[in-house]
């Protein structure tokens, strides 16, 4: 959305940008990252220089709770920031997992600064690990991380790449196997026991270290106000990002809650164009556009060898040269954002 700001002339008033951090990981470049194929600096957009250019100002801090009557969201270390519109692109963390865990380290795949740092802790004294979700980030990770460490274990609740087509899903299991990693395919594992992991009084799992890339879900304080929310506590919104209860406050991206809009990072990213349009169109008051999600959309993951396995619709193929083009479309991504 701020890329739109740097060519076309931003709407007037006052817009701040606020993050908990003072750059934006890209999460398509994160298993590439952990699997040593690029430094960190490559990986995230600084927001300093994005904001200046864009004319927006950047404020840094932990949001912690939203006051959707008074348009007003509440900060960690206390602040309250209010504005007449407010735009929600949060995004969402893995579902968590209860039990006791003093003796299993355990690190969710978001925010990524913990998994990155953790992983550094990791790499000093590899030991057996598992990844509990096999969606496609677990799948990516999977395969980054497996020659890295004695013995990987994949966990998935169904089968790994639910919604995606079948020959994606037989190339991973091919692409698994040759990396060594060991595949659990339908155990829902509920809690954690000592150094076990549990599907009912069952044991799925031993170890020390684990990973949770168990699907997005909501962050907490988004369920706490009077904001209309899906069934899982996303923000219910309408095809122009506004929410359905507040209309002065929009949302997009893992957060919201579209009817046919997957939750990833292509559509999250299609929508910024419309966001931009429609902030501009707020601040003027003019009309909102609708924003229409794309049937299809093309997955591209990583193999960890520098290779990728892509699907588009029900197709599906793999190589080197899927690798290549990853790489382009991330590398490009980054550097659209990047101002020196
Ligand atoms: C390992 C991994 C790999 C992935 N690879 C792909 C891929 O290749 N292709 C794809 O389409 N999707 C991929 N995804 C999914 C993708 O990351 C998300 O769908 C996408 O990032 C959603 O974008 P977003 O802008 O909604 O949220 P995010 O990208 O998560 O951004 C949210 C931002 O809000 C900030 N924030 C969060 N909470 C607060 C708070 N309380 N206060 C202040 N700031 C806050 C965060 O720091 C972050 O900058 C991957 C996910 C993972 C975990």
């Amino acid at each position: 959305m701020l890329r739109q700001w740097l060519s076309v002339l931003r709407p007037h008033g006052r817009i701040a940008l606020i993050s908990d951090g003072a750059s934006a990981w890209y999460s398509g470049m994160l298993p590439g990252l952990l699997a040593g194929r690029y430094r960190p600096e490559q990986c995230r957009v600084p927001l300093s220089p994005l904001c200046a250019s864009a004319g927006v100002e950047l404020i840094q801090g932990e949001i912690v709770g939203i006051d959707p009557n008074s348009n007003s969201l509440r900060f960690a270390d206390g602040r309250v920031c209010s504005a007449t519109w407010l735009s929600l692109n949060v995004g969402s963390k893995p579902q968590p997992l209860p039990g006791d865990f003093r003796e299993l380290e355990l690190v969710p795949v978001k925010p990524f600064e913990g998994l990155v740092c953790a992983w550094r802790t990791w790499q000093k004294l590899p030991m057996p690990l598992a990844i509990l979700g096999g969606g496609a980030a677990g799948v990516e990770l999977a395969l980054a991380l497996a020659p890295q460490v004695p013995e990987l274990t994949l966990i998935s609740s169904g089968e790994i790449l639910a919604g995606h087509p079948p020959g994606l899903r037989a190339r991973a299991i091919r692409c698994l196997a040759s990396a060594n990693v060991k595949l659990i395919e339908g155990s829902t594992v509920d809690t954690v026991y000592g150094d076990a992991l549990l599907c009912g009084s069952q044991i799925v799992w031993r170890g020390k270290r684990l990973i949770l890339a168990t699907g997005a879900t909501p962050l907490p304080w988004l369920k706490e106000g009077t904001l209309a929310q899906d069934g899982r506590g996303f923000v219910a919104i309408t095809p122009t990002f506004q929410s359905v209860s507040h209309q002065h406050i929009l949302a997009v991206g893992d957060c919201a809650s579209l009817p046919d809009c997957p939750r990833n990072g292509v559509y999250a990213v299609r929508q910024g164009p419309i966001l931009a349009r429609n902030l501009a169109a707020a601040l003027e008051g003019r009309q909102l556009s609708k924003f229409v999600p794309q049937p299809h959309a093309l997955a591209l993951l990583a193999d960890g060898k520098g290779g990728a396995l892509m699907s588009w619709a029900a197709i599906s193929a793999e190589g080197r040269f899927f690798g290549w083009w990853k790489d382009r479309l991330d590398q490009s991504f980054i550097h659209k954002l990047t101002i020196r």
